[in-house]
Order: C-alpha cells, then sequence, then structure tokens
C-alpha cells in the first residue's frame, strides 16, 4: 500500500535498474575542493532538490545563496511534531531502499525509519464493518498487478487510464473493493484516473528492497543538507530575468544577480505563471509545464487516548466514494506509545477536503471508522491535515503522466537554458520524478552540469 508498490510487482522478474554510476558516486562524494572559484549561483527554492544542488555546488567552491518563500527548508519535506509526534505531512517512505541515495542520507542525517509490512488484506472491512476475505482480497491485488501490466496495450494518447480501465472490466468499474485498489494503488502513486495516462501509467524506475517509512520527521534530512549553507529564508522570487550575461532575481522587491540560476519550484508553481521569466521560457519547456499533470494527495493524522483499531500496519476500508479516507496507517506500531491514525485523500476528492472545515473532516472520518468499530468510539482529541492543492509553494503534490504526457516532456523540465538558467526538482526527473529520491538526484544532476561547464 505504499506509493510506487505496483511497480515494484510488476517489475518482479526483471531486472532492476541501477542508479548509474556516476550519479552514485556524485551523490555520495564529499570530497570538496572548497576553494572559491569566483563564479555565483542562486537556487530558487530549499526542497532536497535545491539543497542537493547548493551543497555539491558549495563543495566545489561556488558562491551559493538559495532563496526560499517559507519560513524554513524542507519544502515537501516537511513535518509538524505539535503533536508530540512527527507527521510528515509530504513524503513518508523511502521508496526502496537499496541504492537509494535517501538511505544513504538518511543514515547520516539521523532520520530513523521503520520497515512497514504490507498487512493490507488482514484488515480490510467493507461497508457495515464487514471484514473482507483476504483470499478475496489477495486475487484482487494479483488481477490488478497483472492489468497494470497490460492495460496500456488497449491504451492511447487522448483517453485516460480510467475510461480504457472502464471500457475493459465494465464490472470492476463500481466495485468497492476495485475501488479501493485502484484508489490506494494507482491514484495515491500517480493521479487523478480520469487524468492518468492510458500509455504511461506506470512510467519510473524503482529501487527495490524494503520500505521504510521516516519516524522521526522526514524534515532531518532537509536540516541536515542544509547545514552550513547561505539560505535566505521568507524571500519569494517573482521575476527571473536571463536576458543579460549575469540573471537578475527579483525577490520581495529586490533584485540579486548571479553568474547561474537553479529553478526548483514545483511544477505547479510552474504552471500558476506567479513567476515571470524574462524572456519567456522556450515552447518546448511551457508545452511540458502544461502537458504533465500535478497531482493532490492530503494527509490526515488523529489522535486518540487509548486505541480501539487492529493490531495490523494498516487498516482499509472500502467506501462507495472512491479516493476518501479508505485506508489508515497505524501509527502505533512504531510510536507504541501513540494512540494515532494516518490517513489519506486522493484525487478531486483531496481537494474538496481542503474546503472542509476541520469539524467536518473529522465527521467524515469518524463516520468510516465508526462503520468498523462501533458508534461508542470517541471523537479524536486531535487533528492535523494538509492543504497541498491551495499551498502556494507547490499548488499541488507531485507530478505525473497525465493524458498528453511523453516522458520527452520529463527531460524538456530539466532542459538548461543559455548554460546559465537550470532546473531541478522532482518533475525533472524522467526516471524518479515524483519521489523524494527523483529529487534529490535531480540536485546532483543539475550541479554537476553547473561543475562540468
Ligand atoms: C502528500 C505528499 C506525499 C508524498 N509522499 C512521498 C513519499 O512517501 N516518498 C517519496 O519519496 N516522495 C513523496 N512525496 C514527494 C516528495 O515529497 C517530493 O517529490 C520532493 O520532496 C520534492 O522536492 P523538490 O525539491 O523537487 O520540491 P520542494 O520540496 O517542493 O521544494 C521546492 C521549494 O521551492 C520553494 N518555492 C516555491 N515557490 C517559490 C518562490 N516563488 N520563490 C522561492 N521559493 C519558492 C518551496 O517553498 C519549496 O521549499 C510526497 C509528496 C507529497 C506532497
Amino acid at each position: 500500500m505504499q506509493r510506487r508498490k505496483f511497480i515494484i510487482d510488476t517489475l518482479t522478474g526483471l531486472p532492476i535498474l541501477l542508479m548509474t554510476p556516476a550519479l552514485l558516486s556524485s551523490s555520495c562524494n564529499n570530497g570538496d575542493d572548497n576553494e572559491p572559484n569566483g563564479k555565483s549561483v542562486i537556487i530558487i527554492g530549499a526542497g532536497i532538490s535545491g539543497l542537493a544542488a547548493a551543497k555539491k555546488l558549495k563543495e566545489k567552491g561556488f558562491d551559493i545563496t538559495v532563496l526560499e518563500a517559507q519560513d524554513k527548508v524542507g519544502g515537501r519535506l516537511r513535518t509538524n511534531r505539535t503533536l508530540g509526534v512527527a507527521f510528515d505531512e509530504g513524503a513518508s517512505w523511502i521508496h526502496g531502499i537499496n541504492g537509494n541515495p535517501i538511505s544513504t542520507l538518511a543514515q547520516q542525517a539521523g532520520m530513523n525509519t521503520f520497515e512497514t509490512i504490507d498487512d493490507q488484506s488482514d484488515a480490510c472491512y467493507d461497508l457495515g464493518g464487514v471484514l473482507r476475505n483476504s483470499a478475496i482480497y489477495d486475487n484482487a491485488e494479483t488481477e490488478l498487478y497483472s492489468i497494470l501490466n497490460t492495460l496500456k496495450n488497449s491504451g492511447n494518447a487522448t483517453q485516460s487510464f480510467e475510461t480504457i480501465f472502464n471500457n475493459l472490466y465494465p464490472t470492476k468499474a463500481n466495485d468497492r473493493l476495485w475501488k479501493f485498489l485502484l484508489s490506494t494503488y494507482v491514484t495515491f502513486d500517480t493521479g487523478d484516473l480520469n487524468n492518468l495516462s492510458s500509455l504511461l501509467y506506470n512510467e519510473g524506475e524503482e529501487f527495490g528492497g524494503a520500505e521504510k517509512i521516516a519516524t522521526n520527521g522526514f524534515d532531518t534530512i532537509p536540516n541536515f543538507l542544509a547545514t552550513g549553507l547561505n539560505i535566505l529564508l521568507n524571500q519569494r522570487v517573482a521575476k527571473i530575468d536571463y536576458s543579460d550575461t549575469k540573471v537578475k532575481i527579483t525577490h520581495n522587491g529586490t533584485v540579486s544577480e548571479a553568474d547561474y540560476v537553479v529553478v526548483t519550484v514545483p511544477l505547479g508553481v510552474l504552471k500558476s505563471g506567479n513567476i515571470e521569466f524574462v524572456p519567456a521560457l522556450p515552447s518546448a519547456k511551457q508545452n511540458a509545464i502544461q502537458k504533465i499533470g500535478m497531482n493532490c494527495v492530503n494527509k490526515f493524522i488523529l489522535t486518540w487516548d487509548t486505541a480501539f483499531w487492529d493490531n495490523t500496519q494498516y487498516i482499509c476500508y472500502t467506501p462507495e466514494v472512491k479516493d476518501k479516507f479508505n485506508y489508515f496507517v497505524n501509527v502505533k506500531k512504531f510510536h507504541p506509545s501513540v494512540n494515532a491514525l494516518m490517513t489519506f485523500a486522493y484525487a478531486d476528492y483531496a481537494r474538496q477536503t481542503e474546503t472542509m472545515a476541520d469539524a467536518q473532516l473529522i465527521n467524515e472520518i469518524m463516520t468510516h471508522l465508526r462503520d468498523i468499530y462501533g458508534t461508542n468510539i470517541p471523537n479524536p482529541t486531535n487533528m492535523l491535515r494538509t492543504k497541498w492543492q491551495a499551498n502556494e509553494n507547490s499548488f499541488g503534490a507531485y507530478s505525473y503522466t497525465a493524458v498528453g504526457t511523453e516522458i520527452k516532456h520529463f527531460d524538456d523540465l530539466a532542459e538548461e537554458i543559455n548554460d546559465k538558467l537550470f532546473f531541478a526538482g522532482e518533475h525533472t526527473e524522467a526516471d524518479y520524478f515524483s519521489t523524494a529520491h527523483g529529487a534529490y538526484l535531480s540536485g546532483i544532476r543539475e550541479a554537476n552540469k553547473i561543475i562540468e561547464l
């Protein structure tokens, strides 16, 4: 039930693609030659991609400045500890620990992790709190993987995953178990099924090995990477003028200039047009910004004085409404003293939650839990929530292959302009888009381009 799981499973039996040696050595190489080289770089955004680029460039003697719109670093690696437990509002999992640069970074930064076990078929409930038969669940899961291997053979450039799926499997489209499986295995990993490419829905490479969830906060990694870097917080970039030899950046009404600039703002920010580029970005890049999708996932953590739920890692529920609070991560599994559940909303339902008051949200979530565990269970003592769609620092959660997206569009987003304007961020990594490791690798990639000039 972790993101990208279906890709791992569909890759079974195939050789696992490993990171190229050049990328791996550069991402792990701390051997710096710190001598100033007289060249300046401004990095826009202090998410993991921007921080990775900044750290690497600083080690090579560049004079770096990071401009970050928010009052802290990390971007979508953001942890809220106000309830006394680390609630990761963005990324939670290291997807596949083998060869994954985030595994190494987690060790260096002191990010603790817990291996999550796929036991969702053990506690999967239908309406009325009826425990679903785990063999039927497992068979449906296996069938889903097989469908995901072949659906693209019926796909085309203009129709969505949902359209093709519903044509091929009309009886499954309204089946609650299938709605649940599509939501948690596909929509969560990618994006809105009615806009997901029927050709490219399972693009991207994956690291092998276990899935591990951060237990003391994913922000441990950006905080570690940020150490010793020149980062200016609360600096919102509004204009990037690359018409002259030096690139001029307008932020909070002041103009700074540098020899090179690395733009790492999320795809949602690029789509919003809130940053003016002078001259306008090349048409290929503008087209890619438009064609690649930006999804929405919202996360919720709820706490109670005592636990009333199953002692499994995941508790699943198969409601009529798709993408609505249909699975719960049992936080108690990795924090035994904490009585908390984390749940999710995806795609349009996720966007809808952003208009709901806390009380309304709690009511909706509790309706599901009360259907499973009975009407006597109490309301939570606290709840935290995210609103990724409305968040002006990202306007969405992560990128996905929408109808009309081509894989070359990710490369178009990564393309540098005139050897002075560079682009990083998860949405620029054709192999690993939508992930923390993809974002990290993109920052290293762009730093290497500048170093090699
Ligand atoms: C809900 C959710 C769940 C996720 N789950 C996982 C997961 O389990 N595992 C995983 O690997 N990945 C996951 N991801 C994806 C992962 O978090 C991202 O891919 C990664 O953090 C993106 O890093 P980035 O550097 O590309 O962008 P960001 O982290 O978004 O950094 C961009 C920075 O730019 C700043 N910025 C924006 N506009 C401006 C401006 N105008 N001026 C200056 N600064 C600006 C932002 O504030 C931000 O700090 C999840 C993401 C979300 C939202």
